[in-house]
């Protein structure tokens, strides 16, 4: 096997921070997909990896030399409740890897078998939630949101027993890191003072390294998690994004999106929209994605308090300072989202009002998020466009009214339409991974039938670039065809 160039920092961490755990075997593995820009940006040869070697090396048949495989260990709150170890029960870090631009990025195999973590799991993930986290993945990626990534996935050959018997699959997942909010708790839990600085330490070397230089670095660690946070979440609510398990455990250090499980785009525009089967009380609704975020970080502070000061109340101060800084650069971030979304040159007076009364009127009417924005960037030039914004509301009058108001705001900047439609063109997808065709595209898979995925993600790969013969993949689900509740990644 080729040897690929593995430089491992977390497998050199204290043994309480991990378990060494080969990959189970798969019986008889197939390729369903390998990302080849990706593979590119590695410094791997796509063509190896599509080939038989690479086979073996996706699906977890044969280690690497220089692989490490470990999984890590990990705790979490989820769903508000706490608990003291989770760890990666149906995921091994292969090792890291030196990308083409100097970045370091974890290689992690998911759903290869057993770990000391799987508790009461089979190690083992089904084919349709592996190709829902390639798509979502790969399609927030091209979106410009910072992501976890999707390398390769493979069928195992094998069944996994869910509700039915499905088929089993591994994804190649690639990360900034995958330490989360909960490897802090892990060993905060556990008064494990020391493991917490180690962590530390390794995550400000790895991601935060401007940190090591500040007066107090522990406290500028915070602060810059804190702020990446914001900004991750104000660019998922920018395209509607709704992770759907916004558990301490699903929160990286490093910025990323990650844990795709029930995750989905908004359709129509709703705050209150849930899609994961187990939110039963809208915990992770969209519009509570900044709250409950900065939920997840205070528990991250929690964690430091022992670094942030040797008086507690000391570092509880220095923590809330911190946390408060959470809402104003998300509201900033999100703020500057809008105003491009809407085609505007730099925030007026008056503009939040602007965006606040567009979002109440498309919530009022139920209008599909994506096509709205998509539309209006058409609607610069009035006739005959307007009707296509129009026909998105129940009460066209609203329409009107928003239009008018954005028109007349449009005005003071006094750009020509042409550079506003192609602004608003560049921030404002055509595709997104819309809930229904990821269901069908299961369906097909599930039946053997890949063309239906194949062709997802062809789309998905340029978000911004409508194509006629795509057209379709624009449109919102009819009503048969509307997914009520998506199901988690296990
Ligand atoms: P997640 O839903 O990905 O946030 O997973 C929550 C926890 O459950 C993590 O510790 C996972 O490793 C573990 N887990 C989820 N599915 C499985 C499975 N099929 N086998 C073993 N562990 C699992
Ligand atoms: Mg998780």
């Amino acid at each position: 096997m080729t040897t690929l160039d593995f430089d491992n920092t977390y497998a050199r961490l204290p043994d309480r921070f991990f378990a060494r755990v080969d990959p189970a075997i798969a019986d008889a593995p197939t390729l369903i997909a390998v990302n080849g820009d990706l593979a590119g940006e590695l410094g791997f040869d796509p063509g190896w990896l599509a080939g038989a070697e690479g086979l073996d090396f996706v699906s977890g048949r044969v280690i690497a030399s220089g692989s490490e495989p470990i999984a890590t260990a990990y705790a979490g709150h989820q769903f508000g409740n706490f608990v003291p170890q989770l760890g990666d029960g149906r995921a091994i870090l292969l090792g890291e890897i030196i990308d083409r631009q100097g970045r370091r990025r974890d290689i992690q195999l998911k759903g290869s078998g057993r770990t000391p973590f799987s508790r009461r799991g089979d190690g083992l993930a089904a084919l349709g939630p592996v190709l829902r986290e390639y798509l979502v993945s790969e399609a927030m990626a091209a979106l410009g949101v910072p992501t976890t990534r999707s390398l390769a996935a493979s069928l195992t050959g094998g069944k996994v027993q869910r509700e039915r018997a499905l088929p089993g699959a591994v994804l190649v997942r690639v990360a900034a890191s995958h330490i989360r909010v909960g490897t802090f708790q892990f060993f905060a839990a556990r008064q494990d003072n020391e493991g917490v600085r180690i962590l530390a330490d390794h995550v400000i070397a790895r991601h935060y390294p401007e940190a090591a230089e500040a007066d107090q670095p522990y406290r500028a660690l915070l602060r810059a998690i804190v702020a990446a946070q914001a900004d991750l979440i104000a660019r998922w609510m920018l395209v509607g994004f709704i992770h759907g398990v916004m558990n301490t455990d699903n929160m990286s250090i490093a910025g990323e999106t990650i844990d795709y499980g029930p995750c989905a785009f908004l359709d129509a525009y709703d705050p209150a929209t849930v899609f994961s089967s187990i939110d039963q009380h809208g915990r992770y609704a969209f519009g509570n994605q900044p709250r409950i975020a900065l939920w997840d970080l205070a528990r991250l502070a929690e964690t430091l308090l022992p670094l942030l000061a040797d008086d507690t109340d000391e570092a509880i101060a220095i923590a809330e300072v911190v946390l408060a800084e959470f809402q104003p650069i998300f509201e900033k971030a999100h703020g500057e989202g809008m105003i491009r979304k809407l085609g505007l040159l730099d925030r007026r007076d008056g503009d939040v009002e602007l965006v606040r009364d567009m979002l109440a009127a498309m919530q009022r009417n139920r209008v599909d998020f994506t096509l709205f924005f998509r539309r209006l960037s058409d609607a610069v030039e009035p006739a005959p466009h307007e009707e296509r914004v129009r026909e998105l509301f129940i009460d066209p009058t609203e329409a009107d009214q928003a239009l008018g108001a954005w028109r007349a705001r449009l005005a003071q900047d006094g750009r020509a339409s042409g550079a506003i439609k192609s602004g608003m063109d560049s921030v404002n997808p055509a595709y997104i991974p819309r809930n229904h065709r990821i269901e069908a595209v299961i369906q097909a898979a599930e039946q053997g039938d890949f063309a239906p995925f194949e062709e997802l993600r062809e789309v998905l790969a340029r978000p911004f670039d409508a194509r006629v013969a795509f057209a379709a993949y624009e449109t919102p689900p009819g009503e048969h065809e509307r997914v009520r509740a998506t199901f988690c990644g296990t």
